[in-house]
């Protein structure tokens, strides 16, 4: 490669020195951050060797102009050359990757070199094939360069190796030039060698900014990719997915299930926002503090709708905060749990509700009036209870059957319902009793709304399956917060009123006043004495107990008390009973 012409003069071998440092910088940048551009030092050193032979070349000469033997000299000139070539190659092979076939041929050329250099150097001397062999090495290497950075440009289509193989050909020329004896065109041009570093560099500094543009634009292609595949597990997930983006609000995707769950337009997206999917913005604020708190939330219930229309539903979603297109987002999955929900709300409803009249059962009452109860005291304000009874009602059923008897239950629960206030409560207590608390209502009051009730139900027509018509009264018993704040003795002392009002006639409101408090108690005291007398065995007692709120209203009592075989075991130690018969 190498001219001697730039030791001649300071400036020329000053520039020749700037390229090789410029070259050397290109190797150092471009493989400190890419260790697998590495193979670029074989490159560099076989450029070094190139140069270094020019080194030698001159002192060779000048020791020839002086008439001393210059073999030993030429020989290493000669070595570096192919050292140069060899170096070369190897750069190639491995850029080329094809490690092992090619380190044959480069050892093989390698030990044919060396041959030759000693051979025509010490043992057939021929000035000729020297100054061939001086030639041939760097040509051999340059050409070998070009064609390996060509397939290169080909296979990585780098702009790098385009700039490599062009400065190879270029390299190549300038060598096969000297090859052929062009030697004026060599020799003056001092400025060879150091453009064909400079383009080297070039080169070098090429590959290293063409391979990150392509990494760079890998990426992007990798994350477009990845993105088209979320998309895609998105879109055939069997669950409904949407996502929204954080800072507006507004829906970016909605799956196919999604679309269908919402009724929502697919191509239109943008125009929802997500606080238009829930119907409790309550439900909205809670999974926002949860987020902020866990980033990823699972199993939370939400009660939905669809952005048009105002039917709830209940979903169970899992979100998290996610990075999407490079917008912040909400993430969510769901799951509809209507069926779930409304089956849950069905054994609610069982437990409270009484399957006849579908009013609250006894159970009810008495959980829910507790409570009201000790807010009404914690608020200062009176209650009432009432306690009502169908008049005569076994005459219902008698004359018009069973049937009929359930219509009036359930006409007479529906009444109740329609005449009272929302925020009072009324429950079947058991066969043709109701019970009803008022809020807020004193006593008097409260027989002024039993009064009331007691006319609206008088004025209930049925009809039997004969087509009968079907009247019927109830007599009402009422208690208040003036008498006590015991659920069980307002519920007694209610009875007690309404005992009083059948007495007096039925079809009548009776209060249980303040005063008649007196008597009760003695009359409780009386009872609970014969009660004692009679010994009624416990366990008995619990199992009536739980026979009468389990049944809700369905004549368990009623029946004992009817059925005087019943009321007999029950008075004589009936499990004792079953006992000693199974002790038989
Ligand atoms: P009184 O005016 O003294 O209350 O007389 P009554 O006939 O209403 O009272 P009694 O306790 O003698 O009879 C209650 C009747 O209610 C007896 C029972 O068969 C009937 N009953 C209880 N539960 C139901 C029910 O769910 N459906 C029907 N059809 N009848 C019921
Ligand atoms: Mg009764
Ligand atoms: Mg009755």
């Amino acid at each position: 490669m190498g001219t001697t012409l730039i030791l001649s003069q300071a400036l020329y071998s000053n520039i020749t020195y700037l390229s090789l440092a410029i070259l050397l910088f290109s190797c150092i940048y471009t493989t400190s951050y890419n260790k697998r551009d590495k193979e670029l030092w074989l490159f560099f050193t076989a450029i070094l060797l190139d140069f270094f032979s020019i080194y030698i070349s001159q002192y060779s000469n000048k020791l020839f102009a002086q008439g001393e033997a210059v073999d030993w000299w030429v020989f290493v000139e000669l070595l570096m050359r192919l050292g140069a070539m060899l170096f070369l190659c190897a750069y190639v092979s491995k850029l080329m990757k094809a490690d092992s076939q090619d380190k044959i041929i480069i050892y093989g050329l390698g030990a044919l070199g060396i041959i030759g250099i000693i051979f025509f150097l010490f043992i057939y001397p021929n000035n000729k094939m020297i100054t061939q062999m001086h030639n041939i090495f760097p040509l051999v290497g340059f050409i070998y360069l070009t064609f390996g950075c060509l397939i290169q440009c080909n296979k990585k289509r780098n702009s790098g190796f385009v700039m490599m193989s062009m400065s190879g050909i270029f390299a190549s020329l300038i060598m096969f030039f000297k090859f052929i004896g062009i030697n004026y065109f060599i020799e003056v041009s001092w400025y060879l060698p150091a453009c064909v570093y400079a383009m080297f560099s070039l080169a070098i500094l090429m590959m290293k900014t063409d391979f990150y543009a392509k990494k760079y634009d890998d990426s992007n292609a990798e994350v477009e990719k990845s993105y088209n595949r979320i998309d895609e597990i998105i879109k055939y997930s069997p669950f409904p997915i949407i996502i929204s983006r954080l800072s507006d609000d507004r829906l970016l995707v909605a799956n196919t299930n999604a679309v269908k769950l919402f009724d929502i337009m697919s191509d239109e997206l943008e125009r929802y926002h997500l606080k238009d999917f829930f119907a409790d913005s309550e439900n909205r604020k809670i999974l926002n503090e949860r987020l902020e708190k866990e980033r990823v939330v699972q199993d939370f219930e939400i009660l939905v709708k669809t952005p048009m229309g105002n039917t709830p539903f209940w979903l169970l979603a899992s979100a998290n905060i996610i990075d999407y297109n490079y917008d912040v987002a909400l993430y969510m999955a769901f799951q509809d749990i209507t069926s779930r929900k409304s089956r849950e709300a069905l054994l609610k409803n069982q437990a409270t509700r009484d399957p006849l009249t579908a009013i609250f059962n006894r159970r009810y009452f008495e959980e829910e009036v507790f409570k009201r109860i000790v807010d009404a005291k914690v608020n200062n304000q009176p209650f009432s209870v009432l306690m009502i009874d169908a008049d005569h009602f076994k005459n219902v059923n008698d004359t018009y059957g069973h049937k009929t008897g359930d219509k009036v239950l359930i006409e007479l629960a529906a009444t109740c319902e329609k005449a009272l206030r929302n925020d009072d409560i009324v429950a079947r207590y058991g066969g043709e009793e109701f019970v009803v608390f008022l809020s807020g209502v004193d006593a008097q009051k409260g027989k002024i709304v039993a009064d009331r009730l007691r006319e609206q139900i008088s004025e209930i027509v049925v009809y039997s399956d004969e087509g009968q018509e079907v009247r019927f009264t109830v007599s009402i018993g009422v208690s208040s917060s003036e008498v006590s704040d015991n659920i069980d003795t307002l519920i007694k002392t209610a009875d007690e009123a309404l005992y009083k009002a059948k007495e007096g006639g039925r079809n009548r409101v009776e209060i249980f006043s303040k005063e008649d408090l007196a008597a009760f108690d003695n009359k409780e005291a009386q009872e609970r004495i014969n009660n004692e007398l009679n010994s009624r065995h416990p366990i008995f007692d619990k199992e009536e107990n739980e026979e009468i709120s389990l049944l809700d209203g369905i004549e368990s009592n009623h029946i004992q008390s009817n059925n005087p075989q019943i009321e007999t075991k029950e008075n004589s130690y009936p499990l004792l009973g079953v006992d000693e018969e199974d002790m038989k």
